[in-house]
């Protein structure tokens, strides 16, 4: 067994379980070793039960007294009753439909349990309690690791599971030793294992550590990779075509300075004959698109071809629609290439741009697939970037020769990490809204106080507008995601009797997202409630308000990116956010969003409010990169990474660019945890 083995090579894998792994994305060992706890239950080591409080979960030892007889309650279910006593007090235990239960209990035997205390009519029992195989109790015992499962897995399969393949493997160590000892780092085996089954506290901080460190390491890694290759080699110089001209002329507007002086930069990039590695941050709304669309007519002028990939199908139709109403007068074969174009259509597409007759593909994930091959890429564009990885933008980008590259984020993110994360871009900032765009009136409101915020959507819908309803998110949990936007959609629905309102989710097949998209665009669907699907850039003008239940939840910059849904037209719009405040940061972060309109100035108070895991919204970006480390809260161990990546890069030294060919040769196969063995 090694860490490439098949995840069935450990005992107690069969067809069954290793569909379920499979599921959660592990095929092999290595899978499942990185297949980290989501969360850790502590365990409050109380000998006193009179002393735990209600919903407490804790351990104690304690001996049987008294197995009762079950109970059957009247809706049927069963109740298991045992009486434990220590030397200070009897404790009740009760399990629901566990009749089995009595059969692991031998009267006056001792027994380690560990369970939640309920008190209930003023009775108080432990639930449900489990009972800890080891006699004396333990730190570790006080841990436990939590997995994100999917149905039909347990958490304790995984951590039997792991536990099997650790007993069998040691895993060989990666980071080149000064690394190790600049940090005093914790090998990476007994990182692995301290994450998994933490011997104490302190052991499972030091593994977290050298874990995200190396997430941020083999990060940076590849951002020096893609820098230097792309400066040590020549790009294509293209010329700046005289038709740009008449394109101007034919805008529907004209171009803010801002986004005149981000064309200008890109446009002298593409002059040049070094690769263009570009990055444009604009706020919501701030009109990145129009700037893509301009600069890939002077690349399809030069006869080259373009790319355009967005994260979503909603955003590569809207792309799609966008660029050939702007580009329609010039006889161009634009085509659109998504998971849900019919297979005979994709296979016409493919075939043409091979063949070289499309001028421009914009598209989702599709355009990565390895089947799709260009004659004559010049210029990739990917929309919304830290949707997708640095892996993937190399990737769509090696489909060419020396092709630039403009990447384009509406998440205004603070300077100082920008520069880490980003390290490989140039950056031009879209820092100004088009013309006669109004702020966005912006309310916080008690969830006590909802029917305001719904008779109000009715007042905006009579007027002839539309809205969205966003729905809190459950982190990590796409059935729980969907549970509460049904929720949501049968609260409101009392609210506006006949008019059309409809879920949108992520779980959606991308046709009947599309289609239900469509029906909003063109206003025959008034209300849309949804999850945060709609959050990256939809452009519904018609659309003047959003209401965001549980807006404590969200990310500040993502509370910011959710509101640039609306107001993207010209009349006057408002954002309601609905929740909850127990924090006095809460209630900061609520006043900053409720306050400035402007993305950047939230970016750098989220960044500096930065309270327990609720910031910034890239976990829920699905930034796969980013697993265990909070790029925010990491920050200073992401600058260390980034610094030691570099000089890694850099060195002279044999050994160290061992391991970088080393690290290349595995880029392949595993992004994350490339450097294992
Ligand atoms: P984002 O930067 O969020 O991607 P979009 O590119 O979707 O923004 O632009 C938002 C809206 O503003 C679109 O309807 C677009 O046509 C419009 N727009 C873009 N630039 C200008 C401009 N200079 N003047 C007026 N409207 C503009
Ligand atoms: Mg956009």
């Amino acid at each position: 067994m090694n860490v490439y083995s098949d995840i069935n090579c450990i005992k107690g894998v069969g067809p069954k379980t290793k569909k379920l792994l499979e599921e959660c994305g592990i095929n092999t060992i290595m899978d499942l070793l990185i297949y980290f706890p989501r969360d850790y239950k502590q365990f409050t080591n109380c000998i006193s039960f009179k002393e735990g409080k209600d919903k407490e979960e804790i351990i104690l030892r304690a001996t049987v007294k008294d197995i009762k007889k079950d109970v059957r309650t009247k809706n049927g279910k069963n109740i298991s009753t045992i009486i434990f006593s220590n030397e200070e007090e009897n404790i009740k235990c009760k399990w629901f439909n566990q009749s089995y239960i009595k059969n692991s209990f031998v009267l006056n035997e001792e027994y380690t349990l560990k369970g939640k205390i309920n008190i209930y009519k003023g009775e108080k029992i432990l639930l449900n309690p489990k009972v800890i195989k080891s006699t004396p109790i333990n730190e570790n015992e006080s841990i436990e690791p939590i997995y994100s499962l999917k149905e039909g897995l347990k958490n304790t399969t995984i951590s039997k599971l792991i536990a099997e393949a650790l007993n069998n493997i040691e895993v060989e160590e990666n980071l080149p030793k000064w690394i190790l000892e600049k940090h005093s780092f914790i090998s990476l085996d007994k990182a692995i294992r301290n994450i998994h089954f933490p011997e104490n506290k302190a052991l499972l901080y030091e593994g977290r550590k050298r874990l995200k460190y190396q997430e941020l390491f083999t990060y940076s890694l590849k951002t020096n990779m893609l820098k230097s290759v792309r400066n040590n080699n020549k790009g294509i110089s293209f010329n700046i075509s005289s038709s740009l001209n008449d394109l101007k002329k034919q805008l529907p507007f004209d171009l803010t300075n801002a986004q005149s002086k981000a064309l200008r930069e890109i446009l002298t990039d593409q002059k040049k004959d070094i690769i263009m590695n570009r990055l444009v941050q604009g706020d919501v709304g701030s009109g990145k698109t129009i700037i893509a669309i301009i600069s890939s007519f002077n690349v399809i002028m030069n006869g080259y071809q373009v790319a355009f990939m967005a994260p979503t199908e909603i955003l590569a139709h809207q792309h799609y629609e966008e660029t050939t109403k702007i580009l329609k007068n010039f006889n161009l074969n634009i085509k659109l290439l998504c998971g849900s174009t019919t297979s005979k259509e994709k296979e016409i597409i493919k075939k043409e741009i091979k063949e070289g007759t499309v001028h421009m593909v914009i598209g989702t994930h599709a355009l990565l697939e390895d089947n799709v091959e260009f004659n004559n890429l010049g210029f990739v564009i990917t929309d919304e970037q830290h949707r997708f990885g640095v892996m993937q933008r190399s990737k769509l980008i090696n489909k060419g020769k020396k092709v630039d590259s403009l990447v384009m984020t509406a998440t205004p993110i603070p300077r100082t990490l920008s520069l880490y994360l980003f390290g490989d871009l140039d950056v031009s900032v879209i820092d100004e809204l088009p013309p006669g765009r109004q702020k966005i009136n912006t309310y916080f409101i008690k969830s006590s106080e909802k029917e305001r915020a719904y008779s109000f959507a009715l007042k905006q819908i009579n007027e002839g507008r539309q809205v969205y309803i966003v729905c809190p998110l459950v982190e990590d949990n796409e059935s729980l995601d969907l549970t509460s936007v049904e929720n949501l959609y049968e609260e409101v629905k009392k609210y506006f009797n006949e008019i059309p309102i409809s879920i949108l989710h992520g779980k959606m097949p991308p046709k009947e997202k599309n289609n239900i998209m469509d029906l909003f665009k063109k206003g025959e669907i008034k209300v849309l409630i949804s999850t945060t699907v709609i959050e990256v850039g939809v452009n519904v003008p018609n659309a003047t308000l959003m209401i965001i239940e549980n807006a404590q939840r969200f990310g500040l910059a993502q509370l910011h990116q959710l509101r640039g849904r609306v107001g993207r037209g010209d009349k006057k719009s408002y954002c309601i956010l609905i929740g909850e405040i127990k924090s006095d940061i809460t209630k900061r972060r609520m006043e900053s969003i409720v306050n400035s309109n402007d993305g950047f100035f939230i970016a750098e108070q989220d960044f500096k409010l930065r309270g327990g895991g609720e910031i910034f919204g890239f976990k829920q970006h699905g930034e796969e990169e980013f697993i265990l480390s909070n790029i925010i809260d990491d920050i200073e161990l992401f600058k260390s990474a980034n610094e030691d990546a570099k000089s890694l890069w850099e060195s002279n030294n044999l050994l160290d660019k061992n391991i970088i060919n080393y690290i290349l040769n595995k880029l392949d196969r595993d992004s994350r945890y490339i450097c294992f063995n």
